[in-house]
Order: C-alpha cells, then sequence, then structure tokens
C-alpha cells in the first residue's frame, strides 16, 4: 500500500531500501533500544570540557539548557562509582566544567577488566587520557533540540565539509574519498532528525514534539542525505557485524550479573542475527577498498581528515550537541577502525581490539541512526504530514 520513495539498492551498499527498512522495523531497532538502556551501554565516557584548537574565543559552554546532566548517585553502577565524592548531593545536577566530575584513573583497571587501552588511529581524542573525563548517563541526555544554532554552528559544519571532507564532484571520483563525505552527511542527516523528531515547539509552556518543516527543509528535500543517512547505517551496521564475534566475546560487567547476562545476550542476538544474515549478510563490503597503488597513501590522507574532524567536536559550542557530537564521531572511527585498520595487507598479524568506550560509541551511535532510518521512513518525504506543510 505504501509508495516508497527510495527503492533499489543503497548506493554502494549491498541491500535494498525495503530490505533495510523492515529489518531495521522488525529486528534492529527493537533489540538496539534495549541494549542501549542497559547499564553497560548508557554510561559514556568523555572529556566535556572545550579546548577549541580552532577558535579559542568559542570554547566555552554558554548555553545552560543545553548542559549535560550528571548520572545522579543512586543509580549509578557501583563498579563505576568513584572512591569518593567531595560533592553535596544537589551539586551534582550539571557536571559542565567540574573538575570534582573526573573519572577516577584507576575505575577501568577495577571495574572494566577485559577491556583494553588503546588509541584509535582515526580520532583525536586520546582515549587512554582519563583525566578530565567524566561519564555521563546518555539515557539522561538524549539527543535532540538544543537552541544550538548561529555562526558557531554553521562554521563546525563549513570546516568539516570544506576543508576536511569535500563532496565529490562527480562519480568519477574514488570511492574511498566519498565514503567521508557520505558518512558525515549521514551523520549530519541524522542530527538533523533528532532535532526535528523532539523539538521545543512552544517555550513558553515547554511543549516538545516533531518539528516536519524542519525535517522537510533540511533533509527530504535533499534525497542526497537521505540515501547518505542510509548509507551511513549499513556502514556502522557492517563493522558490527564485523567484529561480532569480538563483540559477543567481551565482558559486560557492571557489578549486575543479571543485568550484565541480559546484555550479553542482546549483544549476541544484534551481531548473530540470523534475518540480518539471511536477508543481508554483508551490508557494506569493505574488501573493495584501498586497492591498487596509491591505497596505503589514500588511506592516511582520509584518516587525517577524520581525525581533524574529531578535533573540531572540541569547537562545538553546546555541551549536549558536543555530547553526541564526540559520541558519534568516535563511533563513526570506530567502524573505520574495524573495518579499515585490522585487516589489508599493511596489518596482517594485527587483530581486532576495541576499548570499552569505543564499543559503547559504535553500539549507541548505530542505535541513533537506526531511529533515524525508522523515523524518516515512517513520516515519510511524500507523506501527508509533509504534504500539509507545503
Ligand atoms: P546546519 O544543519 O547547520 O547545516 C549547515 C549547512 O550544511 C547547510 O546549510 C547545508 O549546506 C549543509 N548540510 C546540512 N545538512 C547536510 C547533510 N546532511 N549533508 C550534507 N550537507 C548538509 N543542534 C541541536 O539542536 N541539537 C543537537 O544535538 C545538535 N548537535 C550538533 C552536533 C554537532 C557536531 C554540530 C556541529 C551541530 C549540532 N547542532 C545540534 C546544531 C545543528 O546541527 C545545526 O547546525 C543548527 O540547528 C543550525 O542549522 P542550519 O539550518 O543552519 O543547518
Amino acid at each position: 500500500t505504501e509508495s516508497r520513495v527510495y527503492t533499489g539498492i543503497v548506493e554502494d551498499c549491498a541491500c535494498d531500501y525495503e530490505t533495510v527498512d523492515s529489518l531495521n522495523e522488525e529486528v534492529l531497532h527493537l533489540i538496539l533500544q534495549e541494549i542501549v538502556a542497559t547499564p553497560f551501554f548508557r554510561y559514556f565516557k568523555v572529556k566535556l570540557w572545550c579546548d577549541c584548537p580552532f577558535w579559542p574565543e568559542d570554547g566555552m559552554c554558554r548555553l545552560r539548557d543545553c548542559s549535560v546532566c550528571e548520572c545522579p548517585d543512586n543509580e549509578f553502577p557501583e563498579p563505576f562509582k568513584k572512591p569518593f565524592t567531595g560533592l553535596p548531593a544537589d551539586d551534582l545536577i550539571c557536571q559542565e566544567g567540574k573538575p570534582e566530575a573526573v573519572v577516577d584513573r584507576t575505575l577501568d583497571s577495577k571495574a572494566f577488566r577485559g577491556w583494553v587501552e588503546i588509541d584509535n588511529p582515526w580520532t583525536n581524542d586520546d582515549e587512554t587520557d582519563n583525566a578530565e573525563m567524566t561519564y555521563v548517563n546518555l539515557q539522561l541526555n538524549p539527543e535532540r533540540y538544543t537552541g544550538y544554532v548561529g555562526r558557531s554552528a554553521q562554521r563546525i559544519w563549513e570546516a568539516i565539509y570544506i576543508e576536511n571532507c569535500p563532496k565529490y564532484p562527480s562519480e568519477e571520483f574514488c570511492q574511498e574519498k566519498k565514503i567521508l563525505y557520505k558518512l558525515i552527511s549521514g551523520l549530519h542527516a541524522s542530527i538533523s532528525v533528532h532535532i526535528a523528531s523532539d523539538y521545543l515547539l512552544d517555550e513558553a509552556t515547554n511543549l516538545w514534539g516533531q518539528n516536519l518543516e524542519l525535517l522537510y527543509e533540511r533533509v527530504f528535500r535533499h534525497p542526497d542525505r537521505v540515501k547518505n543517512l542510509y548509507f551511513t547505517f549499513l556502514f556502522v551496521l557492517r563493522a558490527v557485524t564485523k567484529a561480532a564475534d569480538y563483540l559477543e566475546q567481551a565482558e559486560y560487567n557492571t557489578g549486575n550479573p543479571e543485568e550484565d547476562l541480559k546484555t550479553q545476550s542482546l549483544v549476541r542476538q544484534l551481531v548473530y542475527n540470523p534475518k540480518l544474515q539471511a536477508a543481508c549478510p554483508v551490508p557494506f563490503d569493505e574488501a573493495k577498498l584501498w586497492q591498487g597503488e596509491i591505497g596505503p597513501e589514500l588511506k592516511q590522507q582520509i584518516q587525517k581528515q577524520f581525525k581533524n574532524i574529531s578535533a573540531l567536536m572540541d569547537c562545538v559550542g553546546c555541551e549536549k550537541c558536543r555530547l553526541w557530537g564526540k559520541l558519534q564521531v568516535l563511533g563513526l572511527g570506530t567502524a573505520l577502525k574495524i573495518l579499515f585498520s585490522v585487516d589489508g595487507q599493511s596489518h596482517v598479524n594485527q587483530s581486532l581490539q576495541l576499548q570499552r568506550n569505543e564499543v559503547i560509541a559504535l553500539v549507541n551511535l548505530l542505535n541513533r541512526l537506526s531511529e533515524s532510518v525508522k523515523f524518516v521512513r515512517e513520516v515519510g518525504p511524500s507523506s501527508d504530514k509533509i504534504m500539509e506543510r507545503m
């Protein structure tokens, strides 16, 4: 009954739009929503304090309404806790710039046995440096409209697109160079979808809801952006399934055996999903890339560009946007690491090693993309809801 706008194979991928939508809605979305609510996956370690290297005057967090809220003490899993907190309870509401919210440097080795400390060659933050890092409960800080607009936001996207991943001029452009642009554009589309799906419609009454006009203007009006969203979803999905053995064997210990067993079981359902394996076993085929003589050089160049994009996240002038920007860029960096840094002639003997934080970012990114794909399909660029607004 439904008339589809996007049909056929998702460009550069191995599945069609219909299959992606039905897999997402019948299987993946439900599993992912459960996974990201588990204690292991809902706490993300992040350096929120901004030290923007590009526009130093813009590094401060001014917008109170986009501050990130700290995990209330009573719901924080035991092993995650710092040995002492010197703060009175009512001071724990927003952790913006508070040195007291710093993570205990010894925590990871005590509480997260089995997880390595290893740097990600695709990202800028040194994930092994715990100083100034803090834990955030992602469930309490959903990605949505924050009022972060204007020059500060614009110039970040500008710097990303113009300096670090120019839109490819033609179809002849090599696939590797197109990929970085498509990944960023897909992520950008996903962020716009989340802004549109959870928007502050009326400040006076604090009414939140969908802003379909914004969705149309920023996403649907540009079919490429929708296509790039699907591409990014399949790319990250491929990384998750490629790392299946690693993810299945990892330790999801948060000190609550019942919850941790559930987490393990959900991860297994995601990475070895029979429906996914039957309908779309290799969502994206990375083996075709970096072939030929300029392969290694090209990879280095794209790695450098991605690192710059990762560094730009320190310049995002709204704390909650910075949190999700950092998480999702780390998630993309982790997908790139899984797909491109382990295999290949130059890394034959290197086996995959991921940090806990990388795994949390990867899975939360996949969930955000899955939500966006679902919302885009449900609302549909030709739906009555959108047409009414034209
Ligand atoms: P923008 O979204 O800023 O786009 C700027 C330009 O980029 C557009 O004019 C267009 O030329 C191009 N463009 C737009 N979309 C795409 C695409 N998908 N592919 C290719 N090119 C594109 N705001 C919030 O309310 N909540 C958030 O959580 C949030 N997170 C953010 C995270 C980051 C990392 C950044 C940089 C910004 C974030 N923002 C967030 C701000 C938000 O993304 C917009 O910048 C802001 O709402 C202003 O929108 P705009 O209409 O100026 O267009």
